[in-house]
């Protein structure tokens, strides 16, 4: 085993270490600070190397051949099942079953186990920081059974509350589920005091480890929950490929999730089927096996290193941005005390954590902002979102003052275009709008620019009075709350007012009415979004999606014109 050095460690992946010019001076040289860990992680040489050898030299199918190339293959799967057994200190392979990430092993423990353990009347408990994925399979299944759900709180810190566990926790509790590290607030759940309470009151216990897995080692047997679920990709493996930990005998209790494939012993049309022994009996049809093959890569490129070395640096990169933060005026943490991984979550007084975010990307700094999945608990905190930094091992603290130094000019920058001239513009000429902004942004090379036009036009829309902003008018799925509103002529061609709380989809908003305005229903639905953001250069930043709320816009106008 290696010690772990940083700079050593972060030379392993290629994506993170061929970017890093914040030091070189080159101002023209866009680093990439990469600090969304939290939603995946980037890939080291070994990972990413070992799916092209996997396909180049033993790509066959598992378990099924008589044949040499597939005998390769299911060694090298049944190895990588070895070896997760082992880094989470399972007692058997039997217990390690492969899914496709954390969402699918909750969902077949939420079918399976649902239907093994809950009768109506019954309760699941589940923390309010729960990431959705470990929420909605509950919440499907509770229903189906007519059992309940039970919401545990947190303390002033972000962990949950046991006191209010012993309150909860009575003899219909069938099935308690926490995660051990919530993806939003970053702090380490008293899990085990969870697992000793729920366990004498005759409950299962459900851990999602998507987020602790990452950063600290984990021993399943000590632990004594009887499920553990993760996903490669956030422990620098590959995507697609999960793991459901459970305790053989609860498993070997437990029907099957899906079927066909892999997971029968017979099938016969005039006799019952019968099912394959643990751990096959979940895993039906072919699994991700070059996926697998990579993330046990993942798992001995982690084994190489000193794990509690590993773990102490990122609590020091954790602490260090803490404590940075802290001295920015303006930042609000969304709750108590400095995080136990480096997931820092916070907000920006007096500024909308969509345009801090966007901000930041156009200086290469990648954070996330919004409900990180994690509604129930935004709702908790009476927030309608927050920025969340995730940092991982191959993090830095140059990256860390580089940020920090970033977002401190980038508030400045958002104050000081509160304060500018505004100048409302309506033109509701077809084309001469669309084609003025075309104009504009071809001259304007780089993101950064384009980012700040955005921002400028963002200023240009004339606010939209209070009483227009309704439910009929709000757009929905755009992470930030916007309206528009539909005017028709009796030409038959429309025109819009639209607003936003969020002054990156105000700009957004002028760029995507600017296409629309003056046009009729017909031109409207043929109009294809995806080339205009690609004339205007914005395609590579802003690909219109959900996320940044540019499809939700033109879902919305296309409906609202139909
Ligand atoms: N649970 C937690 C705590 C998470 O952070 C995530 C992903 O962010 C998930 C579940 C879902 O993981 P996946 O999308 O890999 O299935």
């Amino acid at each position: 085993m290696k010690n772990f050095e940083p700079e050593q460690f972060r030379q392993h992946f290629p994506l993170i270490y061929k970017n890093r010019y914040i030091n070189s001076g080159d101002e023209s040289l866009l680093s990439i600070i990469y600090f969304d860990n939290g939603a995946t992680t980037q890939k080291p040489n070994a990972v990413i190397e070992c799916l092209p050898a996997f396909y180049q030299n033993i790509n066959a199918n598992v378990h099924r051949a008589s044949h040499n190339l597939s005998a390769k293959a299911t060694k090298a799967f049944e190895q990588a099942r070895e070896t997760v057994k082992t880094f989470i200190h399972a007692k058997s392979n039997k217990e390690i079953i492969w899914t496709k990430g954390t969402t699918e092993s909750i969902n077949l423990l939420a079918s399976s186990l649902g239907k093994k353990v809950l009768s109506s009347g019954d309760e699941i408990i589940l923390a309010v920081s729960e990431h959705h994925a470990n929420i909605v399979p509950w919440q499907i299944i509770a229903e189906q059974i007519g059992a309940s759900i039970k919401v545990l709180s947190l303390d002033a810190a972000g962990r949950v509350d046991l006191n209010e566990f012993d309150t909860l926790l009575t003899k219909q509790t069938k099935i308690v589920c926490c995660a051990h590290v919530s993806n939003v607030l970053g702090k380490i759940n008293p899990i085990v005091d969870i697992i000793k309470k729920a366990k004498a009151a005759g409950a299962v216990t459900v851990i999602d480890g998507a987020q602790a897995i990452a950063h600290f080692p984990v021993d399943v047997q000590k632990l004594d929950c009887d499920f553990y679920v993760f996903s490669a990709h956030k422990m620098y493996g590959p995507t697609g490929v999960g793991v459901l930990y459970g305790k053989e005998a609860l498993l070997d209790a437990m029907p099957p999730y899906q079927s066909g494939g892999e997971m029968i012993k017979n099938v016969s049309l005039n006799k019952p089927t019968t099912f394959n022994s643990l751990p096959f009996k979940f895993e039906a049809g072919t699994p991700n096996i070059a996926g697998v093959v990579a993330y046990a890569e993942a798992v001995h490129f982690i084994n190489q290193f000193d794990h509690d070395e590993l773990t102490k640096y990122e609590q020091q990169l954790a602490q260090y941005c803490f404590q940075a933060l802290s001295r920015v005026p303006t930042v609000k943490f969304i709750v108590e005390g400095a995080p136990d991984i480096p997931v820092i979550a916070f907000t920006i007084e007096g500024h909308h954590n969509h345009d801090i975010a966007t901000s930041l990307d156009s200086y290469g700094i990648a954070i996330r902002s919004g409900h990180h999945c994690a509604m129930p608990l935004m709702e908790y905190l009476n927030i309608s979102g927050c920025l969340r930094v995730s940092m991982a091992a191959y993090n830095s603290f140059d990256e860390i003052d580089y940020f920090i130094n970033t977002l401190i000019k980038v508030i400045q920058q958002e104050k000081e275009n509160s304060l500018g001239e505004v100048t409302h513009k309506t033109i509701h000429n077809k084309d001469t709008e669309s084609n003025e902004i075309i104009n504009k942004f071809s001259k304007i090379k780089s993101w950064d620019s384009r980012h700040r036009e955005i921002m400028l036009l963002g200023k240009t829309l004339q606010r939209m009075d209070k009483g227009l902003r309704n439910e009929d008018s709000l757009i929905s799925g755009c992470e930030s709350l916007a309206w528009v509103v539909v005017n028709k002529s009796p030409q038959g061609t429309f025109s819009f007012q639209a607003d936003s709380d969020a002054k990156i989809i105000r700009g957004l908003l002028v760029i995507v009415l600017s296409a629309f305005n003056g046009k009729s229903a017909l031109e409207i639905n043929a109009f294809d979004i995806d080339s205009f953001f690609e004339h205007l250069g914005l395609i590579q930043h802003l690909s219109p999606s959900r996320g940044n709320g540019v499809l939700a816009i033109v879902d919305k106008i296309k409906i609202l014109t139909q």
